[in-house]
């Protein structure tokens, strides 16, 4: 059957090649099998000329990246904090471009404005947050640290009497950040991008198991009488720790503080009975960044901010214009995001959370927990492995020792490495370093829908085989 439109030929072709894609997640390597310089060579075609029959774009697209694509869409994947993608949230992610709304006013596609409405709405019930705070759907965690912090920038200045919308920053009163030191440097940046300057920032010292110190927090709270905003941790991105809102937050707010939480993949765990009581007192917090494309399992460009004080949200980022149709009834984007022409990305989260249900979704947190805890458990079991932390939520860490006698810590730190590219290098599993508290070791991240019990048994073998590598030894190698 084809088509005379040029569009729905070449989208045709396009879900032919996901077919074999998605078919091949459970065949395929993991990791990439190319280098860099070989992925030029094959993408640097000539393009000079005569343009091409779309759907031979597609082709030969499919056929250069071959090779060159990092299978984190499938179970096996475990570095970082990546995700995969549900079904429907694919699906709506290529309806919403073929739709091609700009989501930035309800005026300019009012559908798709209804429905990121409603997945927000439906989101703050499933997290838990309060009924009345405003939302925004930005391209990740990263921007919604931004609008999080932007507003609480706005508030906590308003509340010394200082307009910053009409004085700016330059002569405004100073406003100290007071940050876990185990922040992820996505704050950094947004702190960055806000005019304030590293030393507005205090690093709050954080404990074994990767939380801020009370004593602390309330010696640097109490130091200088001046704007504060605090952000706190849901979920570092090693061992996704989390810090003890249910101290910190009230005695930060008393004081007069914004209160930030970062969390990216952490805050999700929220619509889980059974893990909420981790989080517990996160719902008193003043603004909160996550992301959807991470354990929501949304595709990539899409992160989530909501904010308790809705005025300071929009204030913060709203701008009137003579040719912008604003609503009365309806979402803008524009009052609350930093973008203006935007996707209609919200819409994506409207169809994930619509296939899982409030049950789906508290299934999909439960078991990336388990399964990230058998995975540690079971690789930390192996010969010479060790546990270095075992998961409370969906991350955990483990490590190889080097077997030498009087192996040194630095010993242990490269056979880590060597073993985890030796894993990598199977095709059957894909991990990432990091180091924690002076030790390389390697990240078990569990954060798809995809992951099986067989893709564990799976990524385990390779563990054992990568193991049988010889030890690297500065004397006979
Ligand atoms: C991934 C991550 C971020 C950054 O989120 P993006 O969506 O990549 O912008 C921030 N904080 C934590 C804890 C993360 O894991």
């Amino acid at each position: 059957m084809t088509s005379s439109d040029p569009t729905i030929r070449t989208l045709r072709r396009a879900l032919g090649h996901v077919e074999r894609y998605v078919e091949g997640l459970q065949r395929d390597p993991v990791g990439p099998q190319l280098t860099t310089a070989e992925l030029r060579t094959r993408l640097s075609v000539d393009w000079s000329g005569a343009g091409v029959d779309p759907e031979r774009v597609i082709d030969e697209l499919v056929a250069a990246t071959d090779g060159g694509l990092i299978r984190s869409s499938g179970g096996r994947f475990f570095a970082w904090v990546i995700g995969g993608s549900l079904p429907s949230a694919l699906a709506a992610d290529w309806l919403i471009s073929t739709w091609d709304q700009n989501a930035v006013l309800s005026a300019c596609g009012p559908a798709v404005a209804v429905a990121e409405e409603i997945a927000g709405e439906w989101l703050k019930q499933a997290l838990e947050l309060p009924r009345e705070a405003s939302f925004a759907f930005t391209t990740g965690c990263q921007l919604a640290h931004f609008v999080g912090l932007a507003a609480g920038r706005q508030a906590v200045l308003g509340r010394v009497g200082w307009d910053l919308e009409e004085c700016g920053l330059s002569a405004a009163p100073r406003t100290r950040l007071l940050i876990s030191d185990l922040r992820h440097r996505s704050v950094d940046r947004a702190i960055k991008y806000l005019g304030f300057g590293r030393r507005d920032v205090v690093l709050l010292p954080t404990n074994s198991a990767g939380q801020i110190e009370r004593p602390e927090f309330i010696r640097a709270l109490e130091a200088e009488r001046t704007p504060t905003i605090v952000v706190l941790n849901a979920g570092d991105i090693n061992v996704a720790a989390i810090d003890c809102f249910a101290e910190l937050i009230p005695r930060a707010r008393a004081q007069g503080a914004w209160v930030h939480v970062d969390g990216a993949f952490g805050l999700i765990a929220c619509a889980s009975r059974s893990k909420r009581s981790l989080l517990a007192g996160i719902a008193e917090a003043d603004s909160w960044a996550t992301d959807a494309h991470k354990w929501l399992n949304v595709p990539f460009d899409c992160g989530m901010v909501f904010v308790r004080d809705r005025d300071a949200h929009r204030g913060a980022m709203s701008i009137r214009a003579d040719y912008i149709q604003a609503s009365t009834d309806a979402h803008d984007a524009i009052d609350w995001t930093p973008e203006w022409s935007r996707r209609a990305r919200g819409v994506v989260v409207y169809a994930a959370l619509r296939e899982l249900g409030r049950d789906g979704l508290e299934r999909l947190v439960d078991s990336c927990c388990a399964h990230a805890r058998e995975l540690v458990e079971r690789i930390g079991s192996l010969p010479t492995a060790e546990v270095l932390q075992l998961p409370t939520l969906n991350q955990g860490l483990v490590r190889f020792l080097d077997p030498r006698p009087g192996a040194h810590p630095g010993d242990h730190d490269r056979r880590t490495e060597t073993v985890i590219a030796a894993i990598n290098a199977t095709g059957e599993a894909f991990f990432s370093p990091t180091t924690w508290q002076q030790c390389r070791a390697m990240r078990v991240s569990v954060v798809n829908w995809r992951t099986s019990r067989e893709d564990l048994v799976r990524a385990v073998c390779a563990c054992e085989q990568a193991l049988k590598q010889p030890t690297a030894s500065g004397g006979n190698s």
